[in-house]
């Protein structure tokens, strides 16, 4: 058997500087990623070669640290506040099948959120209770979570340390 060509091409890290929007989005998503899953580590920037290992062809995904990533890949049009939802989706959707769980969830709902640009900035949006009076909301700005996930109840259990 000779090697195909079309074999698994050698994913990369992507170095910091390389997309500023994109590290600048990521930096805000990990901020969240800290508050919500404290024990993960931050997520980084994976770029995939093209099928002819191209570099003007390669994808970047938003990726764990050992490189793994799931979902489609950014897309160099994102650009500022755009650049924030589409690093912000492609975060969600990683962290969601690697760990399977919902990422983020809103506290007060326990339901996972979604990205929105409905308010003043790209957002994580919860879609509420079904009962009246509790309504689809706005959780926090995405970046901002630490703003809304430090609890108040003072009888909260914590795992003590040994
Ligand atoms: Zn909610």
């Amino acid at each position: 058997m000779s090697p195909s060509p079309f074999g698994l091409p050698d994913l990369r890290f992507v170095t910091t500087g390389e997309h500023p929007l994109w590290d600048e989005a990521l930096a805000a998503v990990n901020r969240d990623l800290a508050v919500t899953l404290p024990e993960q580590r931050p997520l980084c920037l994976v770029a995939h070669p093209g099928l002819d290992g191209d570099e003007e062809d390669e994808r970047v995904h938003v990726g764990f640290p050992d490189g793994y990533s799931h979902g489609n890949p950014l897309w160099r049009a994102g650009s500022g506040a755009g650049a924030l939802r589409v690093v912000a989706e492609a975060a969600q959707e990683t962290v969601t099948e690697r760990l399977w769980q919902a990422w983020p969830v809103c506290t007060l709902h326990g339901l996972g959120m979604h990205v929105t640009e409905d308010a003043a900035r790209p957002s994580w949006w919860c879609a509420g209770a079904s009962r009246p009076g509790d309504p689809a909301h706005v959780r926090a700005a995405i970046g901002e979570m630490d703003t809304v996930h430090r609890p108040r109840r003072p009888n909260r259990k914590r795992r003590k340390p040994r």
